[in-house]
């Protein structure tokens, strides 16, 4: 049987991702094909379910709409917080990303205004409403680890390294 991209396997390919007007916001050229781990959220699930069944040589393009990437935007999650709740030494500029801890563990945001002691972030994601196109190419294909499928994501060239 020949291999295919299935739940449990290690998927290396090289991959372009754009928007809708074709500007690119990511892609393999200049960093080496990509390892991703199948069926563990090391991926999008909407990038995950387009390459299921690809096999070795194939390319795939593919459209995802925010449902399938990463969500609709919330416009309840654009807050305003005090500028005295930020560190003191920190340096606040617009655009900026900030990683925090919250209960819910991990959390990032994004700095939309700043406007005397009021600061405007955004906890959507960077690429929330946005629908994204791929053109994905599959190089290879094996099975995944125990390891790999313990941590949730591939190993070796083109995976996490450690
Ligand atoms: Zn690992």
């Amino acid at each position: 049987m020949a291999k295919k991209v299935e739940q449990d396997s290690v998927a290396l390919v090289n991959y372009t991702g754009t928007f809708v007007d074709g500007e690119v916001f990511d892609s393999s050229e200049g960093k080496g094909p990509l390892a991703f781990l199948v069926g563990h959220g090391q991926m999008i699930q909407g990038f995950e379910q387009e390459m299921l069944g690809a096999t070795i040589g194939e390319k795939r393009e593919f459209t995802l709409t925010p449902d399938r990437a990463y969500g609709e935007r919330d416009e309840d999650a654009v807050q305003k917080i005090d500028h005295n709740q930020f560190p003191e030494e920190m340096q606040l500029e617009v655009g900026m990303i900030v990683g925090a801890q919250s209960d819910q563990g991990p959390i990032q945001f994004s700095i939309k205004e700043i406007d005397g002691d009021m600061v405007t972030v955004d906890f959507n994601h960077q690429m929330a409403g946005m629908t994204l196109k791929f053109r994905v190419e599959v190089i290879d294909i094996r099975p995944a680890s125990a390891e790999e499928i313990l941590h949730g994501h591939a190993h070796g060239p083109g995976g996490v390294q450690h």
